[in-house]
């Protein structure tokens, strides 16, 4: 082989290399200042990225052409492009400073646009595979090689589910929500009672952030002729027996019938029920009492044939 033919393949070469890393970085290469890349040995890959000066420019809060650079900031971007594989961007953000009003600001550049250490780029793939409802946020999560907890938050950012309309019969209920990003570790959920279906998912159970909440709704949607908004369509409000629910039906839906719903009503009773149970219980030194309050559900199991005295053979039920 010629020798311009091996400086020709070998330029070839280093252009398709140019090529794969600025595909990679969703990136011009004439923007590239400096760009070095490291293979590790988990075959996970490190960009270290520094971007060229850009001319004429401006400053952000005055409009002033008197800009000076400002040395660099270091940032560590995960930049998930690559699904088998994890990939880090070290990048080096210039800073620059206004002579006019002091102000100092960040270059502009395709990978971030906030203080945040997840790329663009990997936010929009993450939030591609989101729409298939099959793909979970720990499937997703470990795919693009960041936490649950980001997944969630990407898309509680960027995805606003518009709420439906209030029912007739309307069930606030709360759910634990252990990964939550807000204060409360509760999520309050109003549903149409009758229906089962869900008419939105709030991220708090406080009684403020509810009230909110429904003054937005009553300000939205409040007709002013008939002084009536959407609040007005609910009949009945089903709740648990939080007293922060209760106080809030009262006040924003007046007129509407508040009522426990049957599942915490039960749950209570029985709650209720057994306390009583078990008290009567400790207190008797009558061993056929002790016997029936034990083995209360043999009752209801054995119907007019039920006794008073434990059997002979081992009576497996429990308590
Ligand atoms: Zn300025």
């Amino acid at each position: 082989m010629k020798l311009s033919q091996i400086i020709m393949l070998g330029w070839i070469f280093i252009i398709s290399n140019q090529k794969f890393i600025t595909d990679i970085l969703n990136i011009n290469y004439d923007q590239i200042e400096s760009i070095d890349s490291i293979k590790n040995s988990d075959h996970s890959l490190n960009f270290f990225v520094k971007l060229k000066p850009l001319s004429n420019l401006k400053c952000p809060y005055c409009d002033s052409c008197h800009i000076v650079g400002n040395g660099f900031t270091k940032r560590k971007l995960i930049h998930s492009t690559l699904v088998n594989r994890k990939c880090l961007i070290f990048y080096k953000r210039r800073r620059y400073l206004c002579k006019d009003c002091s102000s100092s600001f960040s270059e502009k550049n395709p990978f971030i646009n906030t203080g945040e250490s997840v790329t663009l780029e990997t936010k929009i793939n993450v939030l591609k595979d989101l729409k298939f409802v099959a793909n979970t946020y720990s499937a997703v999560a470990a795919r693009y090689n960041i936490s649950v907890t980001k997944v969630i938050q990407i898309f509680d950012k960027h995805v606003d589910i518009k709420r439906k309309p209030l029912p007739e019969v309307l069930s606030i209920d709360e759910h634990f929500f252990p990964q939550s990003n807000y204060d409360s570790l509760y999520m309050c959920i109003f549903m149409d009672f009758i229906t089962g279906e869900i008419v939105d998912v709030l991220p708090d159970r406080k009684k403020a952030y509810i009230a909110n909440y429904l003054s937005a709704i009553r300000a939205q949607t409040l007709n002013k002729y008939t002084n009536k908004s959407e609040l007005h369509n609910v009949k009945y409000v089903s709740i648990d027996l939080y007293d922060n629910y209760r106080d809030i039906a009262h006040i924003y839906f007046p007129k509407a019938i508040v009522c426990a719903d049957p599942f915490h009503v039960l749950k209570h009773l029985i709650e209720g029920f057994n306390q009583v149970r078990l008290r009567c219980r400790r207190e008797t030194q009558d061993e056929d009492i002790q016997y029936l309050l034990t083995k209360f559900k043999n009752i209801f199991k054995s119907g007019s044939t039920w006794t008073t005295k434990p059997n002979t053979t081992k009576d497996s039920s429990g308590i």
